[in-house]
């Protein structure tokens, strides 16, 4: 029998605000433990939390982008449950009236098509703190830091709209690129400030009801979801075959062994026992506010991606690796004002560019070498003063050493030979050493020619105009006949 997955996805986006979402405490990543709190954030009697106004402009623009309805207004609750990293014993969150509903992202099919995946609801709540588990200064010992305590996050829930582990990955690449370009995430999964858990059940290709699902937890990338989703859905299909039943129940999912293990079946699941949150006033966005913000929007990936293709006349592929961040589409387009040949600019940063990036784990705007810098030295090897091989190794010194490729190409006399009578005494001196293969051309195998020319770029140390030599070798070796 042949099995259908289905898949909804639950995200928490960590918003990029300076302060928290009910006090003025710092977010900053990676202070020393406890240093950002406060007596509001670390749930002290008597506290009263106030609304963060930049969270509510962060939340419209996300929910603009994602075509979700935003109703004039929300309302806060608290979610009850009890444990060490949460001081309050209460999470706020919002339930009944969340902050929007419905929205959907567009996904590319890989069997070609695209796919709306569709949102069931945006809703506003506070992190929790961090647990940390290690040794004490006496014995093993667990501690807790509430830096995260209250740190604004915004949690997008799907529909079961998602059919494989591919379509979740690629859903969440392109709300990934969504958030960023709106710059209310900063997208990183390491770090926790996007953060995943899979619902995923099976059903018999045909079925109309869905299967019992599970939800998996813990998964801090996208491969791991991918991963962690191929795994689940092979055990449920495994266990179904055997007669078993699926049970609904929470799983984590360890990144180094490659599996997933219970962590609670619905029967140990928490009652939230939500309520309405008695200290703080609705959310209210008028009409003119999300007017005022849906102007404001920057381009997103998808019309950047389109607009690239039609007005570059690169591929789509080439436009979906640009357009992956603001930045590298930023860096790609300053290129081409430089210097208008978008094939090639293209080439260099996804071939050349982006293999340095990802080996020492960079950030294109963090790249040595920048968009201008780059543009120049392609401009010197478009203009034909430096060869192409030339380039290449220009371009590696430049991103060693932060310099100009004007700079290294004088400080080490890089520039292309195109003087005609200095090339041809180089030739002579390569036709005089290689009586062999000199012969063997003119006797018709002119094969050799390939040797012959490779032989004069090496006496030339790569600066010979490849062009030229080709030329000049031809003529001299078939005028001799
Ligand atoms: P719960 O009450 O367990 O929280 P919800 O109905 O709120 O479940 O759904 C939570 C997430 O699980 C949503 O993303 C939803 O799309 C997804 N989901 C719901 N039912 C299924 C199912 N049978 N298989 C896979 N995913 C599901
Ligand atoms: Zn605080
Ligand atoms: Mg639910």
């Amino acid at each position: 029998m042949r099995y259908e997955s289905v898949i909804g996805l639950e995200i928490h986006a960590q918003l990029l605000t300076q302060s928290k979402l009910f006090c003025g405490c710092s977010t900053r990543f990676g202070s020393a433990p406890n240093t950002q709190t406060c007596p509001v954030c670390l749930g002290f009697p008597g506290v009263l939390p106030v609304f963060n106004r930049q969270v509510a402009e962060l939340a419209l623009k996300t929910a603009l982008a994602l075509h979700s309805d935003v109703p004039p207004f929300s309302l806060f609750a608290r979610k009850n449950y009890f444990y060490p990293d949460l001081p309050k014993a209460y999470q706020i969150s919002q339930y009944e009236l969340p902050f929007a509903r419905g929205g959907f992202i567009e996904i590319d099919l890989e069997k070609g098509g695209r796919k709306r995946i569709c949102l069931t609801r945006i809703h506003l709540e506070e992190d929790a703190g961090k647990l940390i588990h290690g040794d004490g200064p006496d014995s093993v010992a667990s501690f807790v830091d509430f830096n995260r305590t209250g740190v604004p996050l915004l949690e997008i829930v799907t529909e079961p709209d998602i059919r494989s582990p591919q379509e979740a990955k690629q859903f969440l690449q392109n709300l990934k690129a969504i958030l960023t370009y709106l710059k209310v995430c900063d997208g990183n999964m390491e770090e926790g400030s996007l953060r995943c858990d899979a619902n995923v059940s099976v059903r018999p290709c045909g079925q109309k009801t869905f299967g019992v699902k599970t939800e998996i937890k813990n998964m801090n990338s996208f491969r791991n979801v991918q991963k962690a989703l191929e795994y689940e859905i092979d055990r449920q299909i495994t266990m179904i075959e055997g007669g078993e039943d699926v049970i609904q129940e929470t799983r984590l999912w360890d990144a180094d062994k490659c599996l997933s293990f219970s962590m609670r079946t619905k029967e140990e699941a928490h009652d939230y026992r939500y309520f309405p949150e008695p200290d703080l006033i609705p959310v209210r966005i008028d009409g003119a506010w999300i007017e005022q913000t849906g102007r404001s929007l920057p381009e997103l990936p998808e019309a950047k991606k389109s607009r690239l293709v039609k007005e570059y006349g690169i591929s789509s592929y080439n436009a979906q690796v640009l357009t992956s961040s603001s930045d590298m589409a930023d860096y790609f387009e300053e290129c081409c004002r430089i210097i208008d040949k978008p094939q090639m600019v293209s080439n260099w940063i996804m071939v050349e560019l982006l293999r340095e990036l990802n080996r020492d784990n960079l950030d294109i705007a963090s790249s040595p070498i920048k968009a201008k810098d780059l543009a120049d030295m392609l401009k010197m090897m478009d203009d034909g003063l430096i060869s192409g091989k030339i380039a290449k190794t220009v371009f590696t010194k430049m991103y060693k050493t932060g310099k100009k490729a004007a700079q290294i190409v004088q400080e080490e006399n890089l520039t292309q030979i195109t003087d005609q009578s200095e090339l041809e005494k180089t030739i002579d001196n390569i036709i005089r050493e290689n009586p062999g293969p000199v012969s063997d051309y003119r006797e018709g195998k002119k094969k050799t020619l390939g040797f012959l020319i490779g032989q004069v770029m090496k006496a030339s140390h790569g600066k010979a105009n490849p062009e030229l030599v080709n030329r000049i070798l031809i003529k001299k070796l078939e005028d001799r006949q």
